[in-house]
C-alpha cells in the first residue's frame, strides 16, 4: 500500500493535466487536495513528500492530532466537513481553509474566533446543490444572502463554493450538477470578485468537475486507497 501513494499522486497529476487540456481549461489552473480522514499522518508525510501542499481533513480531534505530528511540513489545512458551534475556535485557530460554511451563526463564530494575528480565514460556502435532504449545505437561493452577511465579517475571507454531489457513475449527470455550482458562482462573481474557487470533484467524478470548472479537487480514495 505505501510505496503507491507517490504513484498515485503522480497519477493523478497526470489525469488532472489531461482532463485541463481536453475541457481547454488553464495548464495549472486545477489543485489536487488530500484528504486524509481517518489516515496516519505518515500517509499525509508521505503524500507531502510526493508534492502535496494542501491537505483535507472532516474530524476536528483528528486533524489536530495529525497537525501536531507534521508541524515541520509547510501544509495547507482545509476543514471539510460538518461545524458544530463547539467547535469553531479550534477550526478558526488550527486551520487555512474551511469549505463546509453554510449559515451564518458558523461563520459569525469562526470570525469571532479568528487569532488576529493570523491572515483572514479563507471559506468556501457549501452549496446542497441535488437537494437532498441527508446533507449538508444551503441551497442556491439562499447564497446571495449569506454572501452579503459574510463579507462584512473582516477576519474571514470569502473565496467561494463547494458542493458534494449525489453520486453517480453517469458523468453527464456528474456535469450537471457542477455546472449548477459553476453557474451559481459566476452570478455571485461581479458582486463578490474575492469568490474564485470552486471546490468541486472527488475520486469518483474528478473529470466531470474539471470540465465544469473545479479549481480545487478534493481526493482521497484515488491517492490514498479504499477507507476501511
Ligand atoms: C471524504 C471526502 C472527500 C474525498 O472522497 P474520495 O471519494 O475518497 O475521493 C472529498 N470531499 C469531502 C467533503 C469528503 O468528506
Amino acid at each position: 500500500m505505501s510505496p503507491s501513494i507517490p504513484l498515485n499522486i503522480a497519477k493523478l497529476q497526470q489525469r488532472i493535466a489531461e482532463a485541463e487540456q481536453k475541457y481547454q481549461r488553464k495548464p495549472g489552473s486545477v489543485q489536487l487536495m488530500a484528504v486524509s480522514k481517518t489516515r496516519p499522518a505518515a500517509m499525509i508525510r508521505e503524500a507531502a513528500a510526493a508534492g502535496v501542499t494542501e491537505v483535507g481533513e472532516n474530524y476536528l480531534q483528528e486533524a489536530l492530532d495529525k497537525q501536531q505530528e507534521l508541524a515541520d511540513l509547510k501544509l495547507n489545512w482545509h476543514f471539510i466537513g460538518p461545524i458544530q458551534s463547539n467547535k469553531t475556535r479550534a477550526i478558526a485557530e488550527h486551520f487555512d481553509w474551511v469549505h463546509s460554511v453554510d449559515r451564518l451563526k458558523i461563520a459569525q463564530r469562526l470570525n469571532d474566533q479568528r487569532p488576529a494575528a493570523m491572515a483572514p480565514l479563507n471559506i468556501c460556502l457549501q452549496v446542497n446543490i441535488c437537494d437532498e435532504p441527508s446533507k449538508s449545505g444551503l441551497g442556491l437561493t439562499q447564497l446571495e444572502d449569506l454572501a452579503e452577511q459574510l463579507v462584512a465579517l473582516p477576519n474571514l475571507s470569502l473565496r467561494g463554493l463547494m458542493a458534494i454531489p449525489r453520486a453517480t457513475d453517469d458523468i453527464t449527470e456528474q456535469r450537471r450538477a457542477f455546472a449548477l455550482l459553476s453557474k451559481a458562482l459566476d452570478q455571485l462573481q461581479p458582486k463578490y470578485p474575492s469568490m474564485t474557487v470552486l471546490s468541486m470533484g472527488m475520486s469518483k467524478d474528478m473529470d466531470a468537475a474539471i470540465a465544469e470548472g473545479a479549481s480545487i479537487v478534493r481526493i482521497g480514495t484515488d491517492i490514498f486507497g479504499p477507507r476501511q
